[in-house]
């Protein structure tokens, strides 16, 4: 029985799906104005294999994940290259994209751009105004009443006095409550903007998530993640304008996922100790980084450290060390077995990737004893078994072979097979001293060599 930590209500539930067997979902994806860092590829990883695991147990998934690309930063960083801003957010949709992939994070089954969405969000801030929850204010600006929906702050816990007193109205707002969020911002001098029946302008952030969930969704639906940083006020607001446009409860689970820290801060554009995905790539293997970024509980903070990378690169080489030369055999796993059971209790137990790696660490050691006891059958089971729990998290893709060479660079691949080739050579010409060289050689670089009828393969030593 899959149990959920749900943040509405602070506590771990049995998850119960609205329609049985289907599991609808929204995660709020990325502001596109510049590349993802490991903060942002922490929730797409965590969201990924939460959905890899609900379709595992046989549920119909349907996810959405939006792109923002449209909002002040990305106004302000065009204006600041010089180009356009379908420009500046076709780029960077196009980077989050690639760096997805690296990543192994399944494309969302949907993923509609607020810019594509706006008759949307006119539609429902419409609404919100005729049920008296919105008001245009005299300079063009629409903004939500809080003070009209009486179940505000009930995400986050906070209280509407408190927010009161911690706002103010600046300068170029018209709101008449400290706490009132903006829905439409009028047009200004220079920047983008649509047409609407409160004139010229464009969306707020908030509305866009409300929109385009309805219009995937629907009113009500399963799931709702991001990170823990969106919970106030991005997912409080959301749930305001919902609910007050339909009346109706709007999610029933929301998910939110640590932050990655670096020292003792959050990981964080506007703190500058970032790291971007794709720096992180060129170091390391990707199925590394998404070992290391599921290796702690999702709601954890989890800190990012060099230790940490090669301690998440040593694990994913035993597991994948547990693989070798039983691949391409291993098609019926065990899904009744021992280990498959306490994997799927672990993941049951709200998402538990850590415990769940646990299992695959303590399987790959069952697949070396069944190996080292000349049990090739079960050896091969159980390496099946480990293939598919590996699978639903995204690691364990490759060959094993693949992965071994992959922690080499191109340069130094090709430096080995260069060697290789000249011990052949030396081998054909019975000069056996040589070819012992080369081989001492390679093993002091930790290459080990196994001569097979089809040729010669490597992989790094253990
Ligand atoms: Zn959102």
């Amino acid at each position: 029985m899959l149990r959920i930590h749900n943040s509405l209500s602070g506590a771990k539930e049995v998850f119960e799906p609205i329609e049985p067997g289907k599991v609808r979902i929204y995660v709020c994806g990325m502001t596109v104005y510049d590349y993802c860092h490991l903060g942002h590829a922490r929730a797409l990883v965590v969201f990924d294999a939460i959905v890899r695991y609900l379709r595992w147990l046989g549920y119909e998934v349907v996810y959405v994940r939006n792109i923002t690309d449209i909002d002040d930063k990305i106004i302000k960083r065009a204006a600041e290259n010089g180009e356009s801003l379908s420009d500046l957010t076709s780029r960077f949709i196009a980077a989050m994209h690639e760096d997805c992939a690296a990543l192994g994070v399944g494309p969302p089954d949907h993923e509609p751009r607020a810019t594509e969405s706006l008759q949307s969000m006119i539609e429902l801030i419409g609404q919100l105004i005729e049920r008296g929850h919105a008001y245009a204010a005299d300079n063009g600006d629409v903004y939500f009443s809080v003070a009209s929906f009486a179940d505000y702050g009930k995400l986050s816990g906070r209280r509407l006095e408190d927010l009161r007193a911690g706002s103010r109205i600046e300068p170029d707002e018209a709101k008449s409550d400290p706490a009132d969020f903006v829905l439409w911002k009028a047009a200004k001098e220079g920047e983008p903007a649509w047409p609407s029946p409160w004139g010229d302008g464009r969306p707020g952030w908030h509305i866009e998530c409300s929109a385009m969930s309805r219009d995937l969704l629907g009113e009500h639906f399963d799931i709702h993640g991001g990170g823990l940083d969106l919970q106030f006020p991005h997912h409080e607001n959301e749930i305001a304008q919902s609910e007050c446009a339909s009346g109706k409860k709007f999610v029933n689970y929301w998910i939110h996922n640590g932050h990655v820290r670096v020292g003792d801060e959050k990981m964080a554009k506007s703190l500058g100790n970032f790291y971007t995905v794709r720096d992180v790539l060129a170091e390391h293997p990707a199925e590394v980084v998404r070992l290391f970024l599921l290796s702690s509980h999702y709601r954890s903070p989890l800190s990012y450290t060099f230790a940490a990378l090669d301690e998440a690169k040593g694990s994913l080489e035993r597991l994948y060390n547990a693989l070798r030369d039983l691949d391409g055999d291993c098609s019926s796993p065990d899904r009744q077995s021992e280990y498959s059971e306490r994997f799927r209790a672990a993941m049951d137990d709200d998402f538990n990737t850590r415990e769940a790696l646990a299992v695959l660490f303590e399987l790959a050691r069952e697949v070396n004893r069944h190996r080292e006891a000349g049990e090739a059958e079960q050896a091969r089971n159980k390496a099946g078994e480990l293939r598919e729990l590996g699978s639903i998290l995204g690691l364990l893709e490759q060959s094993p072979e693949d992965f071994m060479k992959g922690s080499f660079s191109a340069e130094e691949r090709a430096a080995i097979e260069d060697l290789i080739e000249q011990r052949q050579q030396a081998r054909k010409d019975r000069n056996f001293a040589e070819a012992d060289r080369i081989r001492d050689q390679l093993h002091e670089r930790g290459i080990a060599l196994e001569d097979t009828p089809h040729g010669t393969k490597w992989r790094k030593e253990q």
